[in-house]
């Protein structure tokens, strides 16, 4: 049986040809490919500033560093997210906190924030840095986050995994008007990939240095940045510690290959998207929705079971899908369910939209190569409840 994943790459000739480029050429990583992978992204985006990393996970430790999160601080985020959300926070010695989400959108609920930091700022536990998730691209409320940044003094990195070719407020989400740092992921099932690979965004030069310096050991070979004058040519200074968090130029090839179909991989994905949401109109699923004011890359398409309309558990809607070579999937077990996570001491009746989330969520499979017939396939087996009945 041929298996139909919730998300894979899409690798063409050209892809495979600007790869094997760099593999002929003298750099390996290092070389002209990266600073051009991180120009076209940043051009993309209308930042100013693009630094290439090994992964968003790296992306996102080295932009809490750049903003100096440290022992002491506190980081908040969504419990609706890959762990690498959180995690970032750790590295740096820091705690973690959670805001509950919206029920409409699944990303971080403006309510429940804004009223967690009236109590904050009474307690004197506000945050140094809030990390939103754009949620299978579905952009955050980013200028009601900002708002309350400048009312607050938290910094805002946008984990924009999901969410590169998408737009809110009518410009490319990374464009960094509501944010310090914004952050992607190409991982192959993102929306472009570079194999392993990430990128951190900013319109400052200050922290773009910094995040150069940190993904390189904290080596720095600018004279303007050492503490006295070089020793000579071979001089560079390590003034903090840093990581080899590099991307190579065999990814960035990649990347820089994958760019030019961002548009159209996003095109494909929301078309994708529009046929489930006709198709389950009238089902026993809610179908994504997308605010009016943004363009989702629809990473994800993400259905909630309204299961008090079917005598199935969403345990046996996910078995018999996936006993259908239908590799749907749950994006995301709440971060504080993780034993990692629980024996911190979070307690799941603080977030119950969080919880009814994770009770009803399915992701279906959405990607460029996605075949309408492949498509039909997955609606077809949603569609029949027959197929449920002979199974059970
Ligand atoms: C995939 C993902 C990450 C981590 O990306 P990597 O490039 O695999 O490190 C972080 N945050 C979110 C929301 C993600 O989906």
């Amino acid at each position: 049986m041929k298996m139909i994943p919730y998300g894979r790459q899409d690798i063409s000739e050209d892809d495979i040809q600007a790869v094997a480029n760099v593999l002929r050429s003298d750099y390996l990583t290092q070389g002209p490919v990266v600073p051009a992978f991180e120009k076209s992204v940043k051009d993309y985006c209308g930042a100013k500033f693009a630094v290439a990393v090994n992964s968003a996970t790296s992306a996102l430790h080295i932009s809490c560093l750049a903003l100096g999160v440290g022992p002491g601080d506190i980081v908040w985020t969504t419990p609706i997210s890959f762990v690498a959300s959180a995690n970032c926070a750790l590295y740096c010695g820091a705690r973690i906190d959670f805001v509950d989400i919206d029920p409409l959108t699944y990303n971080m609920s403006m309510d429940c924030l804004s009223v967690k930091l009236e109590f904050a700022e009474k307690e004197g536990k506000l945050p140094k840095v809030i990390i939103p998730v754009h949620l299978a691209g579905q952009p955050c409320n980013m200028a009601a986050i900002h708002s309350m940044s400048e009312r607050y003094g938290f910094k805002i990195i946008e984990d924009a995994s999901h969410a590169i070719g998408g737009r809110y407020l009518d410009a490319p989400i990374g464009n960094g008007r509501y944010s310090d740092i914004t952050v992607f992921s190409f991982h192959p099932v993102k929306i472009i990939t570079t194999g392993e690979g990430g990128m951190a965004l900013t319109n400052d030069p200050e922290i773009a240095n910094k995040l150069v310096r940190l993904r390189s050991h904290g080596i720095t070979r600018v004279q303007e940045e050492m503490t006295h004058i070089t020793d000579g040519p071979w001089y560079y200074q390590q003034l903090e510690l840093g990581f080899n968090y590099r991307m190579t130029d065999i990814q960035a090839a990649l990347g820089l290959s994958q760019i030019k179909r961002l548009d159209e991989f996003v095109k494909k994905r929301r078309k994708i998207a529009d046929r489930y949401n006709k198709y389950f109109a009238d089902l026993w699923v809610t179908t994504p929705f997308e605010a009016p004011d943004s363009y989702s890359a629809t990473h994800l398409y993400i259905v909630r079971l309204k299961l008090n309309e079917i005598k199935f558990s969403q345990k046996d809607i996910f078995e018999w899908l996936r006993s259908c070579g239908i590799q749907v999937n749950l994006h995301y077990i709440p971060i504080y369910r993780h034993p990692y996570y629980e024996k911190m001491g979070y307690i799941k009746k603080d977030y119950p939209q969080a919880e009814a989330y994770y009770a009803q969520a399915m992701s279906l499979p959405v990607y460029p190569a996605l075949s309408d017939l492949q498509q039909e396939e997955v609606v077809q087996r949603m569609n029949t409840p027959i197929g449920f009945q002979t199974l059970f």
